[in-house]
C-alpha cells in the first residue's frame, strides 16, 4: 500500500452557509495556516468565490466551488460551467454532492458530465459518491456505490490518477453519526479498487472521507490505509475545528 504516493487533502463544503462578515474571518484564518502534510481546499458557494480568491490571495489553500455545469457555455439559465470558476480561482468543484442528487435530482450519468467538464475546464472534480442508510442495512452499500462509479469509468480510464474521489455514506453526513474507521476504510479499499478495475494509474487518485469529522475523530479516520483526508462540512465553518483537522493529516 503505497499512501506516500497519494495527495492527502482536507477539503471543507460550506454549503449554503456565510455571508461577506462571517467569510472574512473564515479567510483570514485559513490564508494565516501552514500545512506541512497535505492539501488544503475549500469549496464555497459561488458569489463569494471572488472574495475567496482575494481572501486567500497567495496561501497554500486551494479554492473550489460547490458544483458545475455538465456545459461549456450556452443557454442555460442559472448554471456556471467550469471556465467561468477558473476565471474567479477555483479549481476544485464537487460534483454529486448526496444533497445535489437528493434535492436537484442529480444522476450519476450528470455527475460523470459534469466530471468530464470540469476537467476540460482545467477544475480538478471531486467525485462524491456514498449509500443510503438503507442501502447499508440491507447489503446493497457496494452495490450502490459502484453503480454510482460506473458512468465515470471512461473518465477515469483516461484520466487516470487526476481525479479525487469523496467516500460520503448519506447516513453520517450532517447527522453526527460517523461511518468507523473500518467500515470507512472498508469501503474506501472497495472504492481503490472498482477505480482500478477501469485504470491501474487510478491506484493512486486520491479517496477523501466524508461524513460528520470533527477534530475528535479525524486522526484515526485518516489514518487508515485507504483514506487519503476528508471532506468537511459542518466543522468547516469553524476555523479552530477545520484547522485542527488540517493538523489531523
Ligand atoms: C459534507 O457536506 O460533505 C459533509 C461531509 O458534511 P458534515 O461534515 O457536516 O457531515
Amino acid at each position: 500500500m503505497r499512501k506516500d504516493r497519494r495527495h492527502q487533502w482536507v477539503i471543507g463544503n460550506w454549503k449554503m452557509n456565510g455571508s461577506l462578515a462571517v467569510n472574512a474571518a473564515l479567510f483570514e484564518a485559513l490564508a494565516a495556516h501552514r500545512s506541512s502534510r497535505g492539501r488544503v481546499g475549500v469549496c464555497v458557494p459561488t458569489p463569494y468565490l471572488t472574495q475567496g480568491q482575494r481572501g486567500l490571495g497567495a496561501s497554500e489553500i486551494v479554492l473550489g466551488a460547490q458544483d458545475v455545469s455538465a456545459h461549456v457555455d450556452g443557454a442555460y439559465t442559472g448554471q456556471v460551467c467550469a471556465s467561468m470558476l477558473r476565471e474567479f480561482g477555483a479549481t476544485l468543484a464537487l460534483v454529486g454532492h448526496s444533497e445535489r442528487r437528493q434535492y436537484n435530482g442529480e444522476t450519476s450519468i450528470e455527475v460523470a458530465a459534469k466530471a468530464r467538464a470540469a476537467l476540460a475546464g482545467g477544475v480538478t472534480p471531486v467525485i462524491c459518491v456514498g449509500e443510503t442508510l438503507s442501502d447499508r442495512e440491507t447489503g446493497a452499500a457496494e452495490k450502490t456505490v459502484a453503480a454510482q462509479l460506473a458512468p465515470c469509468a471512461e473518465l477515469i480510464r483516461v484520466t487516470g490518477v487526476g481525479l479525487i474521489f469523496a467516500y460520503e455514506p448519506v447516513w453520517a453526513i450532517g447527522t453526527g453519526k460517523t461511518a468507523s474507521p473500518q467500515q470507512a476504510e472498508a469501503m474506501h479499499a472497495f472504492i481503490r479498487d472498482e477505480i482500478t478495475r477501469f485504470s491501474p494509474d487510478a491506484r493512486d487518485a486520491s479517496i477523501l472521507y466524508g461524513g460528520s469529522v470533527k477534530p475528535g475523530n479525524a486522526r484515526e479516520l485518516f489514518s487508515q490505509p485507504n483514506i487519503d483526508g476528508g471532506l468537511i462540512g459542518g466543522a468547516s465553518l469553524i476555523a479552530s475545528d477545520f484547522l485542527a483537522i488540517v493538523d489531523a493529516l
